[in-house]
Parts: C-alpha cells; sequence; structure tokens
C-alpha cells in the first residue's frame, strides 16, 4: 500500500482513493452532461500539500498530510 492521494486534473479536491463518495459523485455527474471522464492524477502526500486542490472534506479527514 502507498500513500497517496487522487485527483483530476479539472477537479478542485484531492482524495485518499477512487472509492470516495464525494469523487464518485463528480465522475457520475460529469458523465450526466456528456463530460468524458478526467484521468485520474495519483499524488504523493508531498504533492498534495502542494497542490492547487484542497484535500476532500469526506475521505481525507484522518489522513491530512502533515503541514
Ligand atoms: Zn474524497
Amino acid at each position: 500500500m502507498s500513500a497517496g492521494y487522487i485527483t483530476t486534473s479539472e477537479s478542485e479536491r484531492y482524495h485518499t482513493s477512487e472509492e470516495c463518495p464525494l469523487f464518485q459523485r463528480g465522475r457520475r455527474g460529469n458523465e450526466a452532461q456528456g463530460i468524458p471522464p478526467r484521468p485520474i492524477v495519483q499524488l504523493t502526500p508531498d504533492e498534495a500539500r502542494q497542490a492547487r486542490q484542497t484535500r476532500c472534506p469526506e475521505c481525507c479527514t484522518s489522513e491530512e498530510p502533515t503541514i
């Protein structure tokens, strides 16, 4: 298991995994609008800390990057 996060280039948030309900909702929302799914970007905790995205309140509550 590698610690890290996932996001997409269009996402405002990063998540601990693709299983996150908010992430899944976003994917379905795009699909409903006919927007193709964005490629998933893997982030290390370090990268997540420096990314413009903010951590997801749903899945990142217990695994926030150490600042
Ligand atoms: Zn999430």
